[in-house]
């Protein structure tokens, strides 16, 4: 990775177009891929600082009709709920501009309600005109989540499950698990079933895809 090479904020793999709006995040997980790399797929992912909402909206006016593409999603190297208002406006603001229907994702860790308290983050996320949730979980049960996820907060796993069991009332969810060791997939997979959302398991490249 060339060092002097400029920070993206978009980004892009194959028809979907990702937005890198923040490298803040309430876990500290052990595979988390900032943890090892500056970026993917040749983009400089780490930020020095949050950038603006009118940084972000110049970066994606700069692409969104150089492509046909087929998905936008929230995912970076952090949690994009912690810039909720962000999430919100930027969602809006291209759901004028393009004029195209396109699927809206959100790639999170599942701990919007305890990052933003008071909101009511899926109604919220849901009027903006986001479909889908994809949430990051790899744990069937609290203290492996804790082990090697290293939320800041210690109700960080009870918070995930009330966060998928509120979205799937009004959004298309999925549960995701990373491909390591610890993590049990199989029970992960069972978790997701009683839950009543769909389940994908990742290979081991952080939050991504
Ligand atoms: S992998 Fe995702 S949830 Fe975990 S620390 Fe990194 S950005 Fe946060």
């Amino acid at each position: 990775m060339n060092k002097n090479k400029k920070t993206n904020i978009v980004y892009w793999i194959e028809n979907k177009l990702y937005l890198n709006i923040t490298n803040r995040c309430s876990n500290c997980c052990k595979f988390c891929i900032k943890n090892f790399r500056e970026g993917l797929t040749g983009f400089k992912l780490k930020l020095s600082k949050d950038p603006s909402i009118t940084k972000i909206i110049e970066e994606i006016k700069d692409v969104l009709n150089k492509k046909n593409w087929n998905e936008i999603i929230f995912c970076g190297f952090g949690e994009p709920t912690e810039r909720l208002d962000v999430v919100l406006e930027v969602t809006k603001w291209i759901k004028r501009y393009y004029g195209k229907p396109i699927l809206f994702r959100i790639n999170t860790n599942g701990q919007a309600y305890l990052i933003n308290p008071g909101i009511e983050v899926v109604k919220e996320i849901k009027k903006a005109g986001i479909d889908k949730v994809s949430v990051s979980l790899n744990a069937s049960e609290e203290t492996t989540y804790l082990k090697i996820c290293q939320p800041k907060s210690d109700k960080a796993y009870g918070a995930v499950l009330d966060f998928i069991k509120k979205a799937k009332e009004e959004l298309d969810v999925e549960v995701t698990a990373v491909a390591i060791e610890e993590v049990n997939l199989n029970k992960i997979k069972l978790l997701a079933d009683k839950l009543g959302v769909k389940f994908r398991k990742r290979e081991y490249v952080s939050c991504i895809f």
